[in-house]
């Protein structure tokens, strides 16, 4: 199925929704799982993938920095590889090493229920790390782990082609940016990353910490989405 096929699918399910619809029959035969192979190429080539998914088939045992050898479960992204919106936070934690998907912990619900304030779920965004493999004890990234892993991301990012991103934390910023400014300078301001418009809220887990930082991260989100979709109907 090509490009232009899914979205013309894409956009029946989403008008399927906007209509009330919440289940689709599907005949038996579409039902049974298809197994999808994809194309692994040298990890050396991995700037050559022309898709998430040969990305992540490409790079997902990866030893580049000593993380590789401490992780539990790669922690690729989630969500929809055509995204407008992408969200990138700092590294996976507990929860995220043990199940190998980004911000399923506390701070991934608190994330998932923002979304929820402003219209979007998980399927509608793409969310990933600037490193793809646990720091023990969820200690901040060190710059040569950031050095190795980034140009995954800038991949990721290039093949996603989002809107905008919006970094969640001040250290995803910083190592993106490549900038030393405080996260107070950098919120409420929009950054261009090559032609993509970039912007910075709180952590989830920041929010978790300090409940006073949610209704800023709210106005931050409301404001990303009105610059990406000035059109979406589903904020609160
Ligand atoms: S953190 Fe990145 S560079 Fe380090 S081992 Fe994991 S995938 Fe490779």
């Amino acid at each position: 199925m090509d490009r232009k096929e899914k979205n013309k699918i894409k956009k029946y399910l989403l008008l399927q929704r906007d209509l009330g619809f919440d289940e689709f029959y599907l005949p038996e035969s579409s039902r049974r799982p298809r197994k999808i192979t994809v194309k692994r190429l040298g990890i050396d080539n991995f700037a050559e993938a022309e898709s998430v998914d040969q990305l992540e088939a490409t790079i997902k045992r990866c030893k580049r920095c000593p993380l590789g050898k401490t992780r539990t479960n790669f922690v690729f992204g989630v969500g929809n590889p055509e995204a407008d919106i992408m969200f990138i936070g700092e590294a996976p934690g507990r929860d995220e090493d043990l199940q190998g998907m980004p911000f399923v912990g506390r701070a991934g619900k608190l994330l998932d229920k923002m979304l929820a304030e402003i219209g979007l779920n998980r399927n509608e965004v793409y969310i990933a790390n600037i490193l793809k493999c646990r720091p023990p004890n969820n200690r901040d990234p060190e710059q040569d782990e950031v050095d190795q892993c980034l140009p995954y991301l800038t991949k990721q990012i290039k093949i996603i082609k989002p809107k905008a991103i919006c970094s969640l934390g001040r250290i995803a910023a910083q190592r993106i940016l490549q900038t030393n400014m405080a996260l107070g300078a950098m919120r409420g301001r929009w950054f261009d990353y090559h032609g993509i418009k970039f912007m910075v809220t709180y952590h989830p887990a920041a929010i978790l910490r300090s409940n006073s930082y949610l209704p800023g991260a709210l106005e931050d989100l409301k404001r990303l989405l009105k610059t990406v979709n000035p059109r979406k109907t589903g904020m609160k």
